[in-house]
């Protein structure tokens, strides 16, 4: 009754063990293996209650708190809470947990205790369906029996955050009608992991799909490794297919709980995951799941010791009857030849031209999937005949990454060897999303390019507070940009324009045609300025590093850089040619002095604010006054920059935008074209966001305009923290404007309904 191991529950126990509770039951119940555990019941949470006396105490607090007063309630919340930690729990109930739990532990072979997940649900005796807002507190890894009895009674406690008594309160439910389950689950430290369908999803065949791979679930399901690949006839129970991988990473779990990414030992790699007796138990267990919910399942599963546990699951869902989703779905079943990293979404279909020398270019046809080590700027011409592209080398960031987004060219970047896997004229499709190249032709996917380069405009445009700008890289991908509706040009990337001309500017300046050079920037920009006016246009200044400009006439003399990225290009570069910055700064001034004020400056890659002067002084001596005459910004790309935020705001700036690409390699020590380190690139990583939100905060308190324009801002659930902590503006792909703009949307709506609901 207070205490019920998964075996004793099913779904009639909704009441008492909560609706996880109560399903985990009926999936035991079924013979489905999930990971064991027990419900610590609702009925214990109320015997506590009463017992210890503290049920009318806490009842009385409630009655007497006006819920419409927000310090009031914080107040009555806190103290409730704390009467439930810090109560004693009666050994009569105390004694059940502690028999379960080392039950458990006995089970699982834990002698130390066993690693739990606890979770807690919210139910109501006579509404035992409801849900209940704010009581789905959960605690990964949790071990030994007082840190599970503290965890419980912290469940317990969360029935009062002040977001729950309110939410009742609002809801017409009696506090004292409410009660809450808890449940005690092992946690699976996984030898083996993976996915699975139960039938084929493309064509409903009864053939379970089976994905796996070495460690926690984790690689597989993030698709940061080439797991194995299995198909099996689950009428027959026959093996139909074994495909094996190089499975280069894994995941395991620290001590202390968090899983890290690790090599897997070299033996492994190539080694098989699953046996055939393994294979026959993953596909009766996706008989029995199925069966329990009558429909095909999508499942995770994991082996721990020899023995298998279902961790999800969910239904197969429909398959959709566009073109392209039947074309996706009909990946399934191809072979895949290669992965890299998703780079520009879409699927594209055709013949393999593989390039390795620049000569080669003209084999790129119309439709063809081009394949090369990395792109550099002379090959944008064949890159925009190309359906498709597929790289050796490069992170999401690189090159070609950018280019094909810009594009909207399915793009594939840092497969390692596609330039010698894929064979010239093999026809393929590249899966820019997944980061695949499969064996073969999708139908709908060879004309692909041309609906991944649509941009979906939505019928009523929806009003954010927040700006949603977009990236633009080269003039003629401007009225594309524009055509979303977005709110301006967050970064005009001027190298790539350049870099499209094939001239280094030096070599204007050396041939004494300083002002053939200003019309040439001014022109570029002009059109992407005028698509927008009068919207802003954030003009970069050239951000020009060595390795890419050196393939351009007048470029032979740029000095060999061990590591470019760290070497001459942004603002530094600039203020060693002050020639070209002012061409740059004389070109922005024409185009002012035409009426397109839209324009704005801004300056990349920035270490100290004396760059931030220097800059301004040269803009000046070409008449214009920065702040006055022209709006004048710089980028946030380096932790030094994010550092000095202050001091750059005191310099004086009318705008910042985070550089995120570049802010994520020099705080990780991560080159962002490295594919061999790409697994370590994360702009989600704490050091990263913190120098993001320092950033974003200390813009804010000055009253700076402050945006984004690195990849990260193309992210929504990324975008969602930034909104949250009070960026100005987002300016992202192309691609990722209609996206991005409906995750802000939802993220603002949401903190003003969280302040509002903090005023009641
Ligand atoms: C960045 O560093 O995030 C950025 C937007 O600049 P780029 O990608 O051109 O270096
Ligand atoms: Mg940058």
């Amino acid at each position: 009754m207070y205490v019920k191991k998964f075996e004793d529950l099913s779904k009639d126990d909704l009441g008492i063990a909560g609706g996880k509770g109560a399903n985990l039951g009926e999936l035991t119940q079924a013979g489905i293996p999930v990971p064991p555990g027990f419900v610590v019941t609702s009925k214990t949470y109320d015997k506590f209650m009463r017992d210890t006396g503290i049920f009318s105490k806490v009842m009385d607090i409630l009655d007497q708190v006006d819920i419409n007063n927000t310090k009031e309630l914080q107040e009555a919340a806190e103290k409730i809470k704390a009467i439930i930690i810090e109560t004693p729990i009666p050994d009569g109930i105390s004694t059940y947990i502690t028999e379960a739990y080392n039950q458990l532990s006995e089970r699982v072979g834990e002698e130390d205790g066993a690693d739990v997940a606890i979770r807690s649900s919210a139910t109501a005796e006579d509404l035992p369906e409801a849900s209940f807002a704010g009581q789905q507190d959960t605690f990964l890894h949790v071990q030994g029996l007082d840190n599970v009895i503290e965890y419980v009674r912290k469940c317990w406690a969360s029935l009062f955050e002040a977001r729950a008594i309110f939410y009742r309160e609002e809801n017409n439910f009696e506090h004292s009608q409410v009660y809450i389950a808890v449940v005690v689950q092992q946690m699976v430290d996984s030898d083996k992991a993976g996915v699975m369908f139960t039938v084929n999803p493309s064509t409903g065949e009864n053939i379970a799909l089976i994905e796996g791979s070495w460690g926690l679930g984790e690689s597989v399901v993030s698709g940061s490794v080439t797991p194995d690949n299995y198909a099996v006839d689950k009428e027959t129970n026959e093996v139909l297919n074994v495909t094996i991988s190089d499975k280069k990473t894994m995941f395991t779990n620290e001590e202390g709980g968090t899983s890290i990414q690790v090599d897997v030992p070299e033996d492994l790699r190539k080694e098989r995951v699953l046996s055939d007796e393994e294979l026959l138990e993953l596909v009766a267990m996706a008989k029995r799941v199925e069966g329990h919910y009558g429909k095909p399942q999508d499942t995770e599963w994991a082996f721990h010791d020899g023995n298998l546990f279902l961790l999800q699951s969910r239904p197969i869902t429909t398959l959709g009857d566009s073109k392209k989703e039947e074309a996706e779905e009909e990946e399934v079943d191809l072979e895949v030849l290669i992965r890299g990293l998703g780079a520009s979404p879409g699927l594209a279909s055709g013949t393999v031209k593989v390039i390795l020398s620049l000569d080669e270019l003209d084999k790129v046809q119309e439709g063809d999937v081009m394949v090369t080590t990395m792109t550099t700027p002379d090959m944008v011409p064949a890159m925009k005949r190309a359906t498709g592209i597929v790289t050796d080398e490069g992170g999401v960031t690189c090159h070609a990454a950018i280019i094909s987004r810009e594009l909207g060219i399915p793009c594939v970047v840092g497969t390692g060897d596609a330039t010698t896997t894929l064979k010239e004229n093999d026809e393929v499709t590249a899966d820019g999303k997944k980061g695949l190249v499969y064996k073969g032709i999708i139908k709908g996917a060879e004309s692909e390019e041309a609906s991944a380069g649509a941009i979906q405009v939505s019928a009523t445009p929806l009003i954010t507070v927040t700006e949603v700008k977009a990236n633009v890289s080269m003039a003629e991908a401007a009225p594309k940009a524009a055509a979303t509706g977005a709110d301006g040009v967050g970064l005009l990337r001027t190298e790539h324009m350049m870099l499209s001309t094939g001239v280094h500017p030096r070599k204007f300046i050396l041939d004494g045609e300083e002002d053939k050079l200003v019309d040439t920037i001014a022109e570029g920009v002009l059109k992407v300025a005028d698509e927008f006016y009068p919207k802003p246009v954030w003009y970069r200044t050239l951000d020009a590093p060595t390795d890419e400009f050196i393939t351009l006439e007048g470029g032979e003399n740029e000095p060999r850089e061990h590591n470019p990225m760290l070497g001459w290009r942004g603002i530094r570069r600039e203020l060693d040619e002050p020639e070209i910055l002012k061409a740059e700064f004389k070109a922005i001034k024409k185009l002012h002095d035409k009426g397109y004020t839209n324009i704005g400056i801004m300056i990349p890659l920035s270490q100290h604010p004396s760059e931030l002067r220097r800059a301004k002084e040269l803009c000046r001596e070409v008449g214009m006054e920065p702040q006055v005459d022209v709006e004048f910004g710089m980028m946030v790309e380096i932790p030094a920059a994010a550092i000095l935020i202050d001091e750059y705001i005191a310099e004086g700036i009318d705008f910042v935008s985070l550089g995120t690409n570049d802010l994520t390699q020099y705080t990780l020590a991560v080159d962002r074209n490295n594919e061999f380190v790409a697994k370590h690139y994360r702009e989600e990583h704490p050091a990263v966001m913190a120098l993001i939100e320092r950033t974003i905060k200390h813009c804010a308190a000055a009253g700076v305009t402050c945006s984004i324009c690195g990849q990260a801002g193309s992210v929504p659930h990324i975008v969602e923290k930034l909104v949250k902590f009070g960026i100005t503006s987002v300016s992202s792909n192309t691609d990722a404007v209609e996206e991005v703009r409906k995750t802000v949307a939802r993220a603002e709506k949401k903190i003003m309904l969280d302040a509002a609901r903090k005023q009641l």
